[in-house]
């Protein structure tokens, strides 16, 4: 199922090939995220343009609407929701933390309550793994590993954690976990905190960061994020990033997207998601064909180099080397 192609002499990165009945997926691979069975303002034609090969969903909000029953009746999710090619499902842990208000912490396990209908829902060991600190996901991933699962899950650090305990709870798991399978680390990151965390050993992403900032105006670039809606925006006509293909950029100029984006044409955020899903999914690209030709320690140099990272990671950072 999985294949370890390749290791980077200078990191932990990894190059792989996971085999699914729907269809090779090349790692290190970013996930565009559809938890109601759509990435949000984009088609299935334009995320295979883009070079989509897995699509992440919902088990949680699938199973609460439409339903297990319209699914199977559709003949499944694939068909369901006209995506032929692999899909993922995640176990809707995360929805624990993010419904943190209808939770109630159990013995063994969380019980919350549906944010719909207000129907009781169960969530515990065996329907969901999270871990806390680094000696419970030490134990974890012994545990897990000992019981033989085709791949691995890092969860419960991508509910705005600082980002050097992202990397903490990465480091601290990732020896434990066999080379020969592959390695996702659940709803991260920045473009940056992805070069790092490939370098860190992790093969898959899922991140609804490309999609949800794009809806607010601004688009990610390898230099940092920038806001298209900003006043600065106005009569600027470049394209969002010299040198991007996304249609986005073959088309149009930031003054024009700004002006949607403040009329609230729906034109505007989706062109901006096109670029943003774009740019994650080239990186991923770009950072196979480094590990691919032995130079994805340069590339990460100056990849990190060139990218301004957020006030917020800055602060993380600064607080964590105090
Ligand atoms: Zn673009």
């Amino acid at each position: 199922m999985f294949e370890l192609l390749k290791t980077d002499p200078s990191s932990k990165a990894r190059l792989g090939r996971l085999t699914t009945t729907h269809g090779i997926i090349d790692t290190p691979v970013f996930m565009p995220v559809g938890t109601q069975g759509s990435v949000k303002a984009l088609d299935p034609r334009e995320l295979r343009e883009m070079g989509t090969e897995i699509l992440l969903g919902n088990t949680y909000h699938l199973s609460l609407r439409p339903g297990m029953d319209i699914i199977r009746a559709a003949g499944g999710l694939h068909q369901f929701i006209n995506w032929p090619h692999p899909i993922l499902t995640d176990s809707g842990g995360f929805q624990v933390f993010s419904l943190a208000r209808i939770r109630k912490i159990k013995a063994h396990g969380v019980e919350f309550r549906s944010h719909l209908d207000g129907s009781l829902l169960f969530l515990g060991p065996r329907e969901a793994m999270c871990g806390a600190d680094s000696a419970l996901r030490e134990e974890c991933a012994k545990t897990l590993v000992a019981l033989g699962f085709d791949g691995y899950a890092i969860g419960g650090v991508s509910v705005g954690e600082p980002e050097p305990e992202i990397f903490k709870a990465i480091e601290v798991t990732e020896p434990f976990l066999p080379a020969h399978l592959p390695r996702y680390a659940m709803g991260l990151g920045t473009p940056a905190q992805l070069v790092e965390l490939v370098a860190r050993g992790i093969d898959m992403f899922d991140c609804v960061l490309p999609t949800r900032v794009a809806r607010n105006g601004t688009a990610f670039t390898r230099t940092g994020a920038i806001s298209i809606k900003a006043g600065a925006a106005k009569a600027d006509f470049r394209t969002i990033e010299d040198g991007c293909e996304c249609y986005a950029c073959r088309h149009f100029g930031r003054a024009y997207l700004r002006h949607l984006l403040n009329v609230n044409e729906i034109l505007g955020l989706r062109m901006v998601s096109v670029h943003n899903s774009h740019m994650y999914l080239k990186l991923m690209a770009d950072i196979r064909a480094h590990i691919a030709l032995g130079t994805f320690g340069e590339f990460r140099r100056e990849f990190i180099g060139n990218y301004v990272p957020s006030r917020r990671v800055l602060l993380a950072r600064a607080n964590a080397e105090r």
